[in-house]
């Protein structure tokens, strides 16, 4: 049955991954990842991981199901930490197997309540915004958002195409450290798609992968308030796993925030459903992980300060990268340090990137896009000299 079966394109980061691990150049840098990596280049494990992680394994809790929405403290959590004050009955939230599932369950929600709507998602966002919306059946349509010309966010344009959608268009926002350029937008711009959102009738979807990547976790959660201080239905996604470094755990949420409380309790049957016959009930270990760190004031505390600390360094590497390059000659890079979270659009082109890979055994995606979050100081004169070498 499956002999006309044709092959599926690679996924082309993971295809560069194979490439960078068949590389025999010991000098070699991977700046393809999407991956926050310490000092040292390793993947962390958070302290207060290891804290509840030595706890839960003391415990001896047997692993049985986790109810279909998640471990109720984990939702509770997740709620005070993404909404903030917001009246939590009126938002129905479920846990998710990261911030992929969760904008999966959201997808399916979408096409089951208005399978008709639009998905306008920015131009260039994360490339599984459109695999994921489009494989659930939905139309999705581009906004425009990076000027590469001026190397910023060209938020008129993309207030424009806002405002000529069609009422009832889903809007899918980066929330903070957008992906792949790393332009964010400023208060001043955030409420004017606020405003457009509400004026024209379309739904807003934050994902927030990155919450406290860029400047705080309350400032990076700014942008949610503003959507339900505004009084609109508002989708949001988020994700543990680049804020714990619980990559693999595959734990995350979805969050819709209703008209009223009635409202949510309906929304969250819909969502139960899709959870049900997709793969039934989330994972316990992640849940009891973030959900202990979160309702721990200790913990919580220690955790802001590691927080901090992926922060700043994925700050000290870009100002070190800027420095450096001005300093090998290639000047007028200051956009690196304009940008939030772990990537950033350095503004190579196509052929330069192939040339750093080639030549430089350093490896970034074809669109420009290198992981900042990957650099080190044992990789970064390396980092510098190649890309001043192709740039120069
Ligand atoms: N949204 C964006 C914008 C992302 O960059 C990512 C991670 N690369 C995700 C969602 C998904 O994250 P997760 O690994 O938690 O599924």
């Amino acid at each position: 049955v499956f002999a006309e079966t044709p092959r599926a394109p690679r996924d082309p980061i993971l295809g560069l991954t194979e490439q960078f691990v068949a590389d025999p150049r010991t000098e070699k840098v991977n700046l393809g990842v999407g991956v926050y990596q310490d000092a040292n280049g390793k993947v962390p494990i958070l302290d207060c991981v290891r804290t509840v992680d030595a706890q839960l394994a003391a415990g001896g809790k047997p692993y049985g199901y986790l109810p279909i929405d998640g471990l109720p403290a984990y939702d509770a959590a997740v709620k005070e930490l993404v909404f903030g004050a917001a009246d939590h009955d009126r938002i129905a939230v479920v846990q998710s197997l990261g911030g992929t599932g969760a904008l999966k369950v959201a997808a399916d929600f979408l096409k089951q309540t208005t399978p008709d709507a639009t998905v306008l998602i920015s131009a260039p966002s994360w490339e599984n915004h459109r695999a994921i919306f489009a494989r659930a059946g939905l139309t999705v349509a581009e906004y425009p958002y990076y000027d590469a010309e001026h190397r910023r966010v060209d938020v008129d344009s993309m207030i424009n195409t806002l405002r000529a959608a069609a009422p009832g268009s889903v809007v899918v926002l980066h929330a903070c450290c957008h992906n792949p350029t790393g332009y964010d937008l400023t208060a001043d711009d955030w409420q004017r798609v606020v405003d457009a959102v509400a004026e024209r009738g379309l739904v807003p979807l934050l994902d927030m992968a990155y919450q406290g990547f860029a400047q705080s976790l309350t400032e990076d959660g700014a942008a949610v308030r503003r959507f339900v201080d505004a009084g609109l239905v508002t989708l949001v996604t988020t994700s543990f796993s680049k804020t714990f470094s619980l990559y693999g755990e595959r734990i995350g949420a979805l969050g819709v925030v209703c008209a009223d409380a009635d409202e949510a309790g309906r929304v969250l049957s819909q969502l139960k459903i899709i959870v049900r016959t997709t793969y039934s009930n989330p994972p316990t270990h992640g849940a009891a992980i973030v959900a202990s760190v979160l309702t721990d004031p200790a913990l919580r505390t220690q955790w802001e300060s590691e927080l901090a600390g992926m922060r700043d360094r994925i700050k000290q590497m870009r100002s070190a990268l800027v420095d450096g390059l001005a300093a090998a000659g290639v000047t007028g890079q200051d956009h690196i340090t304009r940008q939030n979270g772990m990537f950033s659009y350095s503004g190579l082109s196509k052929d330069q990137m192939i040339t750093l890979r080639d030549d430089h055994a350093v490896y970034g995606l074809d669109s420009g896009r290198l992981c900042v979050a990957a650099i080190n100081p044992g990789n970064l004169d390396r980092v510098i000299s190649a890309i001043a070498a192709v740039a120069g």
